[in-house]
């Protein structure tokens, strides 16, 4: 087992109704902030006029900031600080999805920082101090709610990249909040936890049996209530449990011991950095072809990830032949929930894709379960067309 460091701040407040310990926080943190939201999801939902509520009862000066996009960008993170710094403001709450909640990390960092917050994600510097930040999450998909990661799209110049800004102090999960999330970004999600599971689990450093059965049981809970929660999205245990699936997926948990891979995420990251698609959909495209294109590196690790994770039968069968069920069985599995499973679903073609191989690459070779090249960067986008 390799060595690690596990440090995780974050105060995880789970359960129907745990909107109520917002004003707590406030008391704590202070009640000059900034509320980060989206598109308006949170207005429909009602949950905006239960913010207000609270707000109003502890006389918070909040200062607004809507509008964050689904692949956030660096222009709404600088609007963000300019705000930070034009009101004073001591902390940042940010309730929405992933995109919300990574655009709050980047301001909360880049309100602290003299330069262009834009250096944290080119890797030119690191964060030494950041505002507090809490969070409300609306969407089960990116554990972003209890982990530094912030993904950050530059758009002008075609970059997506991501950076370890700062862990959220709080972060309230109320499955009742996920009730909203409609079919395609439920399945999106889903997409994306599996896919944190999958960048952990497929390691070339000795196995962790104890994370090992951590990771394939999350994968079997999420099998398990991702139809559950399609079907009917009102289902408060099957959102309950892809809640908490999503949250211990990427939290620094599934990494202790090992070396991680995360090749498959760069790839996504180039893809929506020129055609802005959803990430989770990216990587229900791309994962299953980066299987096949590495399963050779380590045959036993996919023929346990099929047995284990993905209940194939191994009687009669080689190793081979069930590491390739194992992978179709996730390919199946994204097909029976409506994943869309080619670039051509989002109408890209092939001819960016040495565009995309570049971008996949920014600081040399990416992934660690098997290095990959430019070449094989192009050899799985071609896989995915
Ligand atoms: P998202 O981009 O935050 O949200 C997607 C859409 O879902 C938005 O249109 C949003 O609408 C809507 N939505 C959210 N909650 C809703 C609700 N309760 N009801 C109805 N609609 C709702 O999705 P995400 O998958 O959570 O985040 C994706 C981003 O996170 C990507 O940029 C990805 O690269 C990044 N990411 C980060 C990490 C990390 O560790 N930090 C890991 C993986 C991926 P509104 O805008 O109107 O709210
Ligand atoms: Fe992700």
């Amino acid at each position: 087992m390799n060595s690690f460091v596990f440090h995780n701040p974050t105060e995880l407040i789970f359960g129907k109704g745990q909107l109520e310990k917002l004003g707590d926080k406030i008391d704590q943190l202070g009640n000059k902030f900034l509320l980060v939201y989206g598109g308006g999801s949170i207005k429909k939902s009602g949950l905006y006029d239960k913010l207000q509520a609270i707000f109003n009862e502890k006389n918070a000066e909040v200062v607004e900031l809507s509008g964050v996009e689904p692949n956030p960008r660096l222009t709404t993170v600088q609007k963000g600080i300019d705000l930070i710094h034009e009101n004073g403001l001591e902390w940042i709450l940010a309730v929405g999805g992933g995109s919300v909640i990574d655009a709050a990390k980047a301001m909360a960092g880049g309100a602290k920082y003299d330069g262009n917050v834009w250096d944290f994600y080119e890797r030119k510097a690191v964060v030494k101090d950041a505002l507090p930040l809490g969070t409300v999450l609306t969407l089960s998909a990116t554990g972003s709610e209890m982990n530094r990661g912030s993904v950050v799209t530059n758009w002008e110049t075609q970059q997506k990249h991501g950076a370890g800004m700062t862990f959220p102090t709080f972060s309230i999960l109320d499955p009742e909040n996920t009730f909203s999330v409609p079919k395609d970004q439920t399945i999106y999600g889903i997409s994306d936890t599996l896919s944190h599971v999958f960048e952990q689990y497929f390691t070339h450093t000795p196995e962790v049996p104890l994370t090992t059965g951590l990771a394939e049981t999350i994968i079997k809970t999420v099998v398990n209530n991702a139809e559950k929660a399609i079907n009917n999205p009102e289902d408060y245990d099957a959102r309950a449990n892809l809640m908490l699936s999503s949250t211990m997926a990427l939290n620094g948990l599934l990494a202790m011991g090992v070396e991680t891979d995360w090749a498959t995420h760069s790839i996504e990251h180039a893809v929506s950095a020129v055609y802005d698609i959803p990430h989770g959909g990216g990587l229900a495209i791309i994962f299953p072809n980066w299987m096949k294109y590495v399963y050779k590196e380590d045959v036993s690790r996919f023929k346990r990830f099929a047995v284990e994770a993905w209940d194939v039968d191994p009687e009669g069968k080689s190793d081979e032949e069930i590491a390739l069920e194992g992978i179709q069985a996730v390919r199946s599995f994204f097909d029976r929930i409506g994943a869309p499973s080619r670039l051509a679903d989002y109408n890209i073609g092939d001819d960016k894709l040495d565009v995309m191989a570049k971008k996949a690459l920014p600081f040399g070779p990416i992934g660690n379960f098997k290095k990959l090249s430019e070449d094989d960067v192009r050899e799985i986008l071609r896989m995915s067309l």
